[in-house]
């Protein structure tokens, strides 16, 4: 059984990419309100640096012997801000004009406006400072809006690239730490899908080095009880198939006693004829059990890796032969009337066991010979292909329906249980088994009321081996 894979995205990708929103939104939320206000405060800080400068230039003012002293500091710039000294009638006495800053504004005290020119924008900021015998002297603060404003950019374009590396970054690590948390569930899918394709039970989602290593979380402990669960069920079909097997060799012994004494109570020729036809119904109805019972035994010691194959080099156009020629002579003791043709390809050689071989075949053709109808017929087909032989066993008897086809390869199913006989629904399980033992394959073709087709085909194999 297969497995249908029809997953859309992956869990692990669905989640990144849910955090990795989430983490862009947020952040992004965060950064847009933080950028904001920092573009307020950057420029508000700029208005209080001028204030502060302005103020403190009136220290490096003295007035001399009637003569304006200015000390060098105020001519150098500092954090942008150029000061420059005006008298009463606007007149510069001293000091430095920003380059570009043509408009001269009116002095006006204590104001700190915004002066534009074109795409340019300065602060400016007067002050009056009144110096000894009523001499009075205006300081004025430039400082270039556009320079606070790039010094702010230069950090808005750092953290634009950092935010979405940082983004990156974390979807990557994420992406990794998400994989690692639920590689536990893909192993569980991909340990259920190789159960389903080969119905191996030993197999496990954490192997013993990954059950050291890993530390424990929620989904280690689901694939943890998984495995626990998957214990016991081989457990419980191991002891199954050891019951199956114990049973069955149990009762080989008693049924073989029935039969033995059947045999001797017939020997009595004081029987009357129906003690007669009730000893023998006894007689057949052990043989049948029997069968069942050494085909339980061979499909027991399959499972449990005990039956035995002794392959050698064969002429299997002989045994096929053979075969076929001991069904025509035992279909036609049983009064059927059937025609069994064969076109068997002479003298092919293949690596196989004798006795598996014949058991497989003589199961293909009891099946065509009992689910076959009267004066009909048997096709057997055995040829190479390539390195491979390849042979067919085909009636054209009851057929098989489409509903059933898949599950004749079961143990006991048998499609029409009203026409068991000694047919008990081991028989084709068995093929299956010898054909896989000899690497091959098997298939049944089938129309339901004209007709089934079983086809099998393994490799003809190294003859050095
Ligand atoms: P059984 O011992 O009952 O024949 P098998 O395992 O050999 O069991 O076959 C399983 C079922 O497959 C049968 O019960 C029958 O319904 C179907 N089957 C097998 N071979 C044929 C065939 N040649 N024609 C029609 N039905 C078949």
């Amino acid at each position: 059984m297969k497995v249908k894979d029809n997953r859309g995205f992956s869990l692990k990708l669905k989640l990144t990419v849910m955090y990795t929103f989430f983490m862009l939104l947020v952040t992004g939320t965060a950064l847009g309100l933080l950028l904001s206000l920092s573009s307020r405060e950057v420029l508000s800080a700029t208005q209080s640096r001028l204030r502060k400068r302005v103020a403190d230039s009136t220290e490096e003012i003295s007035l001399n012997e009637g003569e304006l002293r200015v000390d060098s500091g105020f001519y150098s710039v500092s954090g942008d801000i150029y000061l420059s000294l005006y008298d009463e009638n606007q007149y510069l006495l001293y000091g430095k004009i920003p380059y570009g800053f043509y408009a001269a504004p009116e002095l006006e005290d204590g104001n700190l406006r915004t002066v534009k020119e074109g795409t340019d924008a300065w602060y400016v900021y007067d002050l009056s400072f009144r110096l000894e015998e009523g001499y009075v002297v205006y300081i004025r603060g430039i400082v270039s809006v556009n320079e606070a404003e790039a010094g702010f950019a230069v950090a808005v374009r750092f953290a634009l690239i950092l935010l979405p590396s940082l983004v990156i970054l974390v979807a990557f690590i994420g992406y990794r730490m998400t994989r690692r948390t639920l590689l536990p569930v893909k192993k569980m899918t991909q340990t259920v899908q190789k159960i389903c394709e080969n119905g191996d039970l030993s197999l496990r989602v954490k192997d013993m080095k990954e059950k050291k290593k890993r530390p424990s979380d929620e989904i280690t402990a689901l694939a943890d009880t998984f495995d626990g669960m998957l214990a016991r069920l081989q457990e419980n079909f191991d002891r199954e198939k050891r019951f199956t097997s114990d049973v069955s060799h149990e009762l080989r012994t008693p049924v073989s006693v029935m039969m033995a004494q059947c045999g001797e109570c017939l020997e009595d020729g004081s029987l009357t004829d129906d003690q007669r036809a009730r000893i023998l119904l006894i007689r057949k109805k052990a043989e049948q059990m029997s069968k069942i019972i050494s085909e339980l035994l061979f499909l027991a010691r399959a499972d449990q890796g005990r039956q035995e194959i002794h392959r050698e080099k064969l002429n299997i156009s002989e045994l096929t032969e053979l075969t076929v020629e001991e069904y025509r002579f035992l279909t036609k003791k049983s009064g059927k009337e059937m025609e069994i043709n064969c076109e068997i390809v002479p003298d092919l050689y293949a690596m196989v066991d004798e006795t598996l071989y014949i058991r497989m075949l003589s199961n293909l053709i009891s099946n065509a010979v009992f689910y076959g109808k009267e004066n009909g017929w048997i096709k057997v087909v055995l040829r190479e292909e390539g390195d491979r032989i390849c042979g067919t066993v085909a009636d054209n008897g009851i057929g098989i329906s489409p509903e059933e086809l898949p599950h004749i390869w079961e143990r006991f199913y048998r499609a029409d249980a009203s026409r068991q006989g000694t047919h008990s629904g081991l028989g084709l399980p068995m093929v299956k088994w010898i054909v896989e033992a000899h690497d091959g394959t098997v298939m049944a073709e089938s129309v339901y009321g004209e007709g089934s087709t079983f086809r099998f085909s393994f490799p003809k194999n190294n003859f050095d081996l």
